[in-house]
């Protein structure tokens, strides 16, 4: 391995000291005026792509597949990994031969290469054979850039065959954690591209993938005999998600209200299972939202329509179980809910990784409760391996913590992937729930000491819900057959709701005043010596202020104000996107291509503001090259000019 700077033992170069640095220009594909660049390669990154600068660690992979090494690079989802083959592809001689894994991905990026003016071609299973005769001739003759195959293809003897007669400048192996049995997505397809090193000597071979784990990892390099790769890990950070977690106590209507935060966007809504899928579409349909629901109960057709209806933003809200995502590279995917805990803290990475490719910002709502730690843990009976039984549970327990967690959201999930956060100010991420800074704590030493003594009271036998039911006074079927309503606590707790008292009791548990009860199936808190202290008055207790009523939705507005970007479009800018939105769909239909194809959300916000008069000041706006203007310029120039006439300007 060959890392260019600072190497770790393992290879990796360490991302900590570039950090700073590559945080702060993460968020830097603002709209910039300037001349055309001179550098070879800022400047095909600005005439094809239309970008003006490289996303963290993208420059470092293009230079390197260019000086003909072997590359390895892990970058979230977003951080831009087709680039990195996509320009080295447009400034070798001779084409770049991909392999990916689906369909579905091969073609969306080919559409969007060809948009960018770039000779692509895909070949799969589809492929007619006289396209075939034509993407060889192409291929022949040294005109494609970019040549997609899937692995079967690349494991062909006869196509390999004919690569070696044409001139191939080197192979990139996307998605390439497939090769790993440790990785989500193993395919075995994959463990026979190791013979291309073998092959094509003098090819040099680049594989990607967002998967983080060093396991997998190792697996991608030797596996694809990479030869001495210069490795490249980027940050897991994704500046641009806002992320939120939230106590669940009536997920409907939560999501209702969250809903209304986000209209007309386009996102996914991820639940347990396909019942509460089902369930939770019905309910969104019924109460006048375009939703559809996707789970592995449904057949691969069906499955394959909701997926494009989404991609082409014709069905803006999915509600799907965790089969929902691989193979989605829909840029403009502007939330993503977790209705239930995901199982562990790296799924929930990737499915909140879905939301918001395109850089600009996006939601990532998680909402839990007790309940859904114990439907996580019935899941574990189902594994027959005891080790793997273990080790799923550590990862469920890890996710538990993350979510319990306080503090800045973004510091407690990339410590998980050993990422040290350290924004320059040492507060936090400021993109975060907690750092918009809408959980207050207050003192709750009172209240804790009426919820602990009713769990005393109770023989600690009994659930929050229960406990919630005596501390209000509602005297329950169950809470007179146990007599509980004659206990001095019953009706102690009537000036507060229910619900309150279900999180107060979580949020005891939490910070070890009360625990649950290992040898019980079901979450059953019980005092601890810590909760001992607080009935003894020996110890304050301070909670996450949880607002009702009005100060509810004060806090809501707060924490939309704080996950909409700095620069949120408004007023006149805000109709100009919608009106450029609406023109976007419309030619994307004609094209028969997803809407991010023919320009991402970015570009237009980019649109939006700048407000474009003349082909170099379209240029000027992220995602817009040549291809794209040749394609498209005329088209949104004149909207542009037509929406500020309308309006006097
Ligand atoms: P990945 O494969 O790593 O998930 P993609 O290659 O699909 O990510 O890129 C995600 C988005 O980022 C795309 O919309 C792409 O156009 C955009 N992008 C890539 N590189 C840059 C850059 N240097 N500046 C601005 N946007 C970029
Ligand atoms: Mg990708």
């Amino acid at each position: 391995m060959k890392p260019l700077n600072e190497t770790a033992s393992d290879g990796f170069q360490r991302v900590a000291p570039l950090w700073e640095n590559d945080l702060m220009s993460a968020n830097v594909d603002a709209p910039s005026r300037g001349s055309e660049p001179t550098d070879p390669l800022l400047r095909t990154l600005f005439e094809t792509f239309g970008f003006r600068s490289f996303r963290p660690r993208q420059e470092e992979i293009v230079r390197a597949i260019l000086a003909g090494e072997d590359a390895f690079a892990v970058m979230p989802t977003g951080g831009g990994k087709s680039l990195c083959y996509q320009l080295p592809a447009l400034l070798l001689d001779g084409a770049c031969v991909v392999v990916s894994p689906l369909i579905s991905l091969m073609k969306d990026q080919v559409d969007a290469a060809v948009k960018n003016g770039i000779n692509a071609a895909t070949l799969n299973s589809t492929t007619s054979s006289a396209e075939y005769r034509e993407i060889m001739e192409q291929l022949d003759r040294g005109r494609l850039d970019l040549l997609y195959v899937s692995p079967e293809r690349a494991n062909l003897d006869s196509f390999r065959e004919t690569l070696k007669n044409a001139k191939i400048s080197f192979f990139a192996i996307d998605e390439a954690h497939c090769v790993s049995q440790w990785g989500h997505n193993f395919r075995s397809d994959y463990l026979e591209l190791g013979r291309l090193a073998d092959e094509f000597p003098s090819c040099p071979i680049a594989a990607f993938t967002a998967t983080a784990t060093e396991r997998v990892a190792t697996d991608i390099t030797s596996l694809l005999r990479l030869r001495n790769p210069h490795c490249v890990r980027a940050s897991f950070d994704r500046p641009n998600l806002f992320y939120q977690i939230e106590f669940k106590e009536n997920f409907d209507r939560q999501l209702l209200d969250f809903l209304k935060d986000v209209p007309n966007e386009s996102g996914v809504v991820y639940r347990s299972t396909r019942k509460k899928v089902e369930a939770t579409t019905e309910f969104l349909v019924a109460n006048g939202y375009r939703a559809e629901a996707y789970h592995a109960g449904m057949s691969d057709s069906d499955r394959a329509e909701v997926q494009d209806r989404f991609a082409r933003d014709e069905t803006p809200i999915i509600v799907a179980t965790i089969a929902f995502g691989m193979g989605i590279d829909k840029s403009n995917v502007r939330f993503v809910v977790h209705g239930d805990l995901p199982k562990d803290v790296e799924s929930y990475y990737q499915e909140t990784g879905r939301a918001g490719r395109d850089g600009e910002p996006a939601r990532c709502l998680l909402f839990y409760n007790y309940g859904d730690v114990a439907i996580q843990r019935s899941f574990l009976d189902s594994y027959e391996d005891e080790e793997a039984r273990r080790s799923a549970e550590l990862r469920l327990n890890e996710m538990v913590r993350f979510a319990e967690s306080e503090g800045c959201r973004r510091v407690n999930l990339l410590r998980y992937f050993g990422e040290d956060y350290a924004p320059s100010d040492g507060t936090g991420c400021g993109f975060c729930d907690y750092c918009a800074g809408v959980h207050k704590k207050v003192d709750a030493t009172i209240d804790a000491q009426k919820a602990l003594s009713a769990m005393q009271r109770t023989g600690n036998r009994f659930g929050a819900a229960h406990i919630a039911d005596v501390l209000v006074g509602d005297a329950t079927e169950k809470v007179a057959r146990n007599g509980h309503d004659r206990l001095p606590t019953f009706g102690v707790g009537k000036d507060k709701s229910k619900r309150y008292w279900r999180y107060l009791i979580q949020a005891l548990t939490v910070q070890g005043i009360a625990e649950l009860d290992p040898t019980m199936e079901r979450p059953i808190p019980r005092v601890t010596a810590l909760g001992w202290e607080v009935m003894r008055n020996q110890r304050k207790v301070e909670i996450v202020d949880r607002p009702e009523g009005a100060r509810k939705k004060e806090r809501s507005r707060a924490v939309k104000k704080a996950s909409s970007s700095k620069d949120a479009l408004k007023g006149i800018e805000r109709d100009l996107f919608e009106e450029l939105r609406a023109l976007r769909a419309q030619v994307a239909k004609a094209e028969n291509v997803p809407p991010y194809v023919v320009f991402n959300d970015k570009s237009l916000v980019d649109m939006a503001i700048l407000k474009p008069r003349d082909d170099s000041e379209l240029l000027e706006c992220s995602g817009v090259g040549r291809g794209k203007l040749r394609n498209y310029g005329e088209e949104f120039l004149d909207a542009i000019r037509v929406f500020l006439e309308s309006r006097g300007i």
